[in-house]
């Protein structure tokens, strides 16, 4: 049965009081000035350690630490982007020592991206990183440069964790660099016909894809482990 429009009102209108209607202001949005911009001033890749599950676990508040991501890209056959917070809130990725030239605490002024990826292990024959799917950079380079261009992010402020946390993180890594994109494969493994290496990605071969390049940055610092 439905309420005739004035006993509703007088049904609502005492629970509005009680509650947080009568208190929120009425904000006028009609005036508005170009001298405005993002808070938004670096992107900042990273790499999880760990596997999606695990990952997704960590990052959507389920671990002992604080630590929350904008977007996690996934190593799935076919990636996908979890937007897990939003872009104009904080999240938790850079830690509270992170710095870029004259900034601090990169957390409030930055973009961060986790990707699915294991890092590295120590062996007898050395360091060994654990390599990039081809469709994982696929998927990562058009997500980086939508973000650099909606936040107008200059191309030197994409950086890595170890160029803004040097002393504790190596994030996104040695392979980061040159890991494979827009694969072809009928390339060479190991050498292309120009002499650029190429990767093995999968038994498929692919050329370097030098991330920097695709997003028109000049990475200032190199991974660390290289
Ligand atoms: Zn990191």
């Amino acid at each position: 049965m439905k309420m005739p429009a004035f006993r509703r009102l007088v049904f609502l209108l005492p629970i509005c009081l009680l509650t947080a209607c009568a208190s929120i202001p009425r904000v006028d949005r009609s005036l508005s000035s170009p001298d405005q911009s993002s808070r938004v001033k670096y992107l900042v890749l990273h790499y999880t350690v760990t596997d999606t599950p695990r990952s997704i676990h960590i990052f959507t508040g389920h671990s002992q630490g604080q630590a929350s991501i904008h977007y996690l890209l996934t190593d799935a056959e076919q990636p996908v982007i979890h937007g897990i917070v939003d872009e104009s809130r904080a999240a938790y990725h850079a830690g509270s020592d992170s710095g870029w030239k004259n900034d601090r605490q990169l957390n409030l002024t930055s973009i961060g991206i986790e990707i699915v990826n294991a890092g590295w292990v120590d062996g007898p024959n050395g360091r060994t990183w654990a390599p990039f799917p081809e469709k994982q950079i696929d998927t990562l380079i058009p997500l980086v440069k939508d973000i650099m261009a909606r936040h107008h992010i200059a191309p030197e402020h994409v950086l890595g964790h170890s160029d803004i946390a040097p002393q504790r993180k190596q994030d996104p890594g040695a392979l980061f660099l040159e890991a494979p994109c827009g694969g072809r494969p009928g390339a060479v493994a190991g050498r292309s016909r120009r002499g650029k290496p190429t990767h093995s990605i999968r038994g498929r071969t692919a050329r370097p894809c030098l991330v920097p390049a695709q997003i028109g940055a000049a990475w200032l610092r190199r991974p660390a482990g290289r």
